[in-house]
């Protein structure tokens, strides 16, 4: 039987999503900016879609943009209100998506600040309240951490960038359809999410943009998305993520108690395994992750091991596996890069079960054996990073 434990990867597409896309894919002439009767029926479904998505998380729907998902978003974000050298605030353990923009944008000679977070992957507070001073003219920070769960003290945040009059961008992406989200209620004034995320479909996501903003386009060439953000919709895409948040926000509360109690089970087993070490917040936490780091078991031999037993689970960010060595994220809450290359990330879904965690820790057990069987236990944590 495999297992999946891999959901802050991706997640599979729900049945019944699948199901109410099928007709929109199939449609004909479902270009939404036709003059007949079924282009007019594609755009309904478009604008409901934008209701729905805007509904789930407290915004208007002419203040959400369909884009590529959240990679796409997350670019928009931190360059549509950036005027000419001005200045970002973000942290060390967002998402490459942001990092990457963000150096973009240091290279093009904008100014950029990285705030440091704790050992827990949390923003440090006092340093952004500090860098606010020099008002910057975006703060941009992670919603909740897709490698290690731990989910930001979002009101804290926002109460600060509204005092110093900044707004603020969160990448949503690992926290959409898994807490509750409102943005106007908590002042945020940009949000990525991400349909994969959310049992919805890949290549499929939005930008909230606050109705008092003035974004620049993220593309030129048509009239969609009110010209910021053009090309001929994918009609079937923000249906069925529509679709898929609003039952994930349905099921939430439910989902979020099932998902903490599993969590809590595993948690409470590894600590009797020795040497092993969970990583995050341990009480502001995704209730689908568990990261964790392993005493010497560098993380690809884990995942060998594990995807040999048909157990499915990453490292940390699916992105920067291999390519870019030690996690970034682990680096900035303090782990040594011997450390961050035994990283373990578990994420559980909507199919996750005891019977998997108990099938995945008899297989750790196993793998710990086996490691300490061929002599590498004296060395907690390897040397060669
Ligand atoms: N931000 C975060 C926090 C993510 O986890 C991801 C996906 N790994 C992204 C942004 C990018 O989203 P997408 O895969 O839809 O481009």
């Amino acid at each position: 039987m495999s297992i999946y434990l891999d959901h802050a990867a991706t997640t599979p597409l729900r049945p019944e999503v699948l199901e109410g896309m099928l007709p929109h894919l199939l449609a004909a002439g479902s270009n939404p900016s036709g003059m007949y009767r079924s282009a007019r029926e594609a755009k309904r479904v478009l604008e409901e879609a934008r209701r729905t998505v805007a509904g789930c998380i407290g915004a208007a729907p002419t203040e959400i943009y369909f884009t590529s998902g959240g990679t796409e978003a997350n670019n928009w974000a931190l360059n549509c209100l950036m005027p000419p050298a001005g200045r970002l605030l973000t942290s060390l353990a967002e998402h490459p998506s942001v990092l990457e923009s963000a150096r973009h944008l240091q290279a093009a000679g904008y100014q950029v600040s990285y705030l440091p977070v704790d050992a827990s992957g949390s923003v440090n507070l006092d340093a952004l309240a500090g860098a606010l001073k020099s008002k910057p003219d975006l703060v941009s920070l992670i919603y909740a951490n897709n490698e290690v769960g731990t989910i930001s003290p979002v009101a804290e945040i926002a109460a600060l960038c509204r005092a110093a009059g900044v707004p603020l961008h969160m990448d949503a992406v690992a926290a959409a359809g898994k807490i509750p989200i409102h943005v106007k209620e908590q002042g945020i004034s940009l949000l990525s999410a991400s349909a994969h995320k959310f049992y919805g479909p890949r290549g499929m996501g939005f930008l909230y943009i606050s109705n008092v903003l003035r974004p620049a386009a993220m593309l030129r060439g048509g009239h969609q998305e009110r010209s910021l953000r053009p090309g001929t919709e994918n009609v079937a895409g923000a249906a069925a993520m529509a679709h898929a948040l609003h039952l994930a926000c349905r099921e939430m509360q439910d989902e979020h108690q099932r998902l903490s109690r599993l969590r809590r089970y595993l948690r409470q087993q590894l600590k009797e395994i020795p040497g092993v070490r969970i990583n995050g917040s341990p009480e502001n936490i995704l209730p689908s992750t568990l990261h964790l780091t392993l005493p010497g078991i560098r993380s690809e031999a884990a995942l060998i091991f594990f995807d040999s037993r048909d157990i499915a689970c990453g490292a940390g960010a699916a992105c920067s596996l291999g390519a870019h060595g030690p996690s970034h994220v682990l680096l900035a809450m303090g782990q040594t890069p011997q450390e961050a290359a035994c990283a373990l990330r578990l994420s559980f879904g909507r199919e996750t079960c005891q019977e998997d965690l108990d099938v995945f820790l008899t297989a750790l057990r196993a793998l710990i054996r086996r490691h300490r069987n061929t002599g590498n236990a004296d060395r907690l944590y390897p040397s060669n990073v």
